[in-house]
Order: C-alpha cells, then sequence, then structure tokens
C-alpha cells in the first residue's frame, strides 16, 4: 500500500495485538470461505470520489465479509455486523460499537460468499448506499480513500440504474449494458495514477452502488461479457447522447477523430420523444452583446444563418456573412447553455428565438430513439447495428486483449 509498513502502527507499538478474539481459530475457517471468484473480473471504482470523507459506517447486508487490516486477516463478519473507520493524521482507526479494533494503513472488507453486499454511509451524510462486493480503505490525503472492488457485471447494473432509471423496457436495459460495458473496459487505464481503475463521477460513469430493480440485474445477466467491436476487433468508444432530433453525427463533426463506426445516420424514432425539440429565446441585446463578445468588430444586425436545417444536418458553424466570421456550434452551444447544437434562429423586431432539436452531442447512440424502438419491438441488436456503423458483438475474453487469447 503505497509503499507502507505491512504492520498495523496499533501492533507494532504493542497494543491491540490480538484485537479481535477467536482471531486465530477463525483464520482456518475464513480460507475455507474465500474460494468463489475464479470466474469473475473484478473492476477497482472510487466511491464518494467526489466529496472529501473523514469517517464512514460499515454494515454487511448479505454474504460473509472478511476483514483484512495491512495484509492480515482479522476476523469474518455477517449481517449485524457494525463498523466505523476514520482518519486520524495518514493512518485509519476501525471501531466497533464502543471498541477500538486498532490503528492501521489499509483495511479491506473481502466477500467470501456468492454474493455479498453491505451498506456504507459516511458519518456526514443522512443516506446510506448499498454496494456489491469487496471495500478497501487508505487514507487519502486529509479524508478516506474508498474503493470499491467490485464484480464488472455488478457494476454495469449499478451503472444502468444510474444512467438510465428504474422504468424502461428490458431490451433498452440490455442495450445500456453493452454500451457501459464496453465503455468502462476500454476507460480502464483513465484513473491508473490514481491507484484505481474508474471514478464514480460523470468523468467515468455514474455509479451510487448496487442495482436493485430486477428488470435492470436481468439485462446485464442476459447479455454478460458482450462488447462491441469495431471490424479490427478493437472495443468501439460507444458514443451515446439523450436524443439527436432526427440526425446523429460523425465524430468529426464534434470531435478531431473520424471513426468508421460512428457515422451520421438518419433518426425517426426519437422525433415525438420529451427531448426532440427544445426552444430558447434572446432579447435582441443579449443576442447582440454575446455576438459582440465573441467577435468584437462585426456589425451584429447582420447576421444571418444559412438555411441549414435538415439538407445538412451535420453542420458545424454558425455563419455570419457580413465578415466571413463563423462560430463553431459546439461553442455556441456551451456559452449559451443549448441542449443541443441543432438549431434554426428566428429573428424578429425585439428578440431573437431558436428553435432547436435534441439534446447532447448527438455522436453515436441516441438513447430515446433506441428506447422508441425497444418499445416497438426491435432487439437489443438491432438497435446498436441501427446506431453504430460496421459493429460486431463479442465475448470480452475474446479481444485481443483480454489475455486469454
Ligand atoms: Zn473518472
Ligand atoms: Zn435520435
Amino acid at each position: 500500500m503505497r509503499g507502507k509498513p505491512e504492520v498495523a502502527k496499533g501492533w507494532m507499538r504493542g497494543k491491540n495485538r490480538f484485537p479481535l478474539k477467536g482471531l486465530y481459530i477463525l483464520f482456518p475457517m475464513v480460507l475455507l470461505l474465500c474460494f468463489y471468484s475464479a470466474e469473475s473480473v473484478n473492476i477497482s471504482v472510487e466511491i464518494y470520489s467526489d466529496k472529501p470523507v473523514k469517517a464512514v459506517i460499515f454494515a454487511p447486508l448479505n454474504g460473509n465479509y472478511v476483514i483484512q487490516a495491512d495484509g492480515k486477516t482479522l476476523d469474518s463478519c455477517t449481517a449485524g455486523s457494525v463498523f466505523e473507520i476514520s482518519i486520524s493524521d495518514d493512518s485509519l482507526i476501525l471501531k466497533t460499537p464502543g471498541k477500538v479494533i486498532g490503528t492501521y494503513y489499509a483495511i479491506r472488507f473481502h466477500g467470501c460468499n456468492e454474493r455479498n453486499q453491505f451498506n456504507i454511509r459516511p458519518l456526514s451524510a443522512k443516506v446510506t448506499r448499498l454496494y456489491d462486493d469487496d471495500l478497501t480503505i487508505t487514507a487519502n490525503g486529509t479524508g478516506l480513500k474508498l474503493i470499491n472492488l467490485v464484480q464488472l457485471e455488478n457494476y454495469i447494473a449499478g451503472v444502468i440504474e444510474c444512467e438510465a432509471g428504474r422504468r424502461k423496457p428490458p431490451e433498452y436495459f440490455k442495450v445500456q449494458a453493452i454500451i457501459c460495458r464496453t465503455y468502462a473496459l476500454s476507460s480502464l487505464a483513465r484513473h491508473i495514477s490514481d491507484g484505481f481503475e474508474m471514478c464514480d463521477g460523470v468523468h467515468c460513469q455514474v455509479y451510487r452502488g448496487a442495482a436493485t430493480t430486477g428488470t435492470v440485474i436481468e439485462a446485464v445477466e442476459q447479455t454478460k461479457g458482450l462488447v462491441l467491436v469495431d471490424q479490427n476487433s478493437q472495443l468501439i468508444v460507444a458514443a451515446f447522447h439523450s436524443n439527436c432530433g432526427g440526425y446523429t453525427l460523425n465524430s468529426e463533426d464534434v470531435w478531431s477523430t473520424a471513426l468508421p463506426y460512428l457515422r451520421s445516420i438518419k433518426d425517426t424514432f426519437c422525433l415525438n420523444m420529451p427531448d426532440a425539440h427544445w426552444e430558447k429565446e434572446f432579447t435582441n441585446k443579449e443576442w447582440n452583446d454575446y455576438l459582440k463578445n465573441r467577435e468584437k468588430q462585426m456589425k451584429p444586425d447582420s447576421i444571418r444563418r444559412e438555411a441549414y436545417w435538415d439538407s445538412v444536418p451535420n453542420c458545424k458553424r454558425i455563419y455570419l456573412f457580413d465578415r466571413g466570421y463563423t462560430i463553431p456550434l459546439k461553442e455556441i452551444r456551451a456559452d449559451l447553455d443549448l441542449n443541443s447544437t441543432y438549431f434554426s434562429i428566428e429573428k424578429s423586431s425585439d428578440k431573437i428565438k431558436l428553435n432547436g432539436r435534441g439534446f447532447g452531442h448527438r455522436v453515436g447512440l441516441c438513447q430515446e430513439g433506441a428506447m422508441h424502438m425497444a418499445q416497438l419491438g426491435y432487439n437489443y441488436r438491432q438497435i446498436l447495428n441501427f446506431y453504430y456503423t460496421d459493429v460486431q458483438l463479442i465475448d470480452y475474453n475474446m479481444l485481443p486483449s483480454s489475455g486469454f487469447n
């Protein structure tokens, strides 16, 4: 653990030498219990990554947990046990109610049954969260670094519940499961220098713990291991957005790289969905002030936009003809907090009205279109092949980089 000694501080000081009674009797039993995880693929996710945590309550809910501290096994615990872990300087204090067990650098709660779940709550928070599988705790500067070592499929189910909600067609959850799995496996190096693989925020994929919805869990099981690859058997960048407004964009229309599977397509499935249309109004002064800030010298009254509505759905710039000056639509969207870059401009005597379509960057899979396709009876393979061009579904064990080939 980051070069720290393997022995607990408390033990070095000669205190808490036998922190839990029965340790040496339980130890062989503990080893016998821990044999289930032969085939599972685990990923490490930092949880509560967006807020500093000084102390947490940990309570097993399902399964059997072995408690390991600084590489040594202390005991095992099941539902009904409660622990508090807090930080003091750069060490962790492990307590049960009313009793200090010891002071350590690293603590791991390792699930030994087929299904292991725990509840966790920072002392400063009101809401308890439920997680699958293991938890490791170390000190992280001024707070606790909490890492959920979780089976990939459990993680995927948790992410889907955060990203897609609970009440969607089962076939849509399968689509999300495959996208989410593909994204996770292609992003494992994002936090390599931080000592874990994914964070639980929007930077990676929002993850707030175990899934509890049956249809989500079943969708993950029914697509277990499936990922999307391109013609070279490489994991794709499985981009998705809320609603494309009728056309998706080529990857190079928004980002710098042209990817053969992220091509613009016409999508009529999303046209009557909630995020299909939007409007935003500005007074002439607001609009002109904005344009003046972007191009100090130009004459704002002479602004027009090329009629790019359906004929060129992937246009990238708004055109200001008097000076040949253009502003990338992507920047206008960010500047004015617009739902998308797909809009027309309606000018009247006192205001500017933007009539827009879609929500998001519009590259890759359109979630509301996919949802409607699922409602109409399309299966997950048809949906994925509609939005991603020339892709294949394979088990990730077949990937050249999986270590199995
Ligand atoms: Zn991240
Ligand atoms: Zn769409």
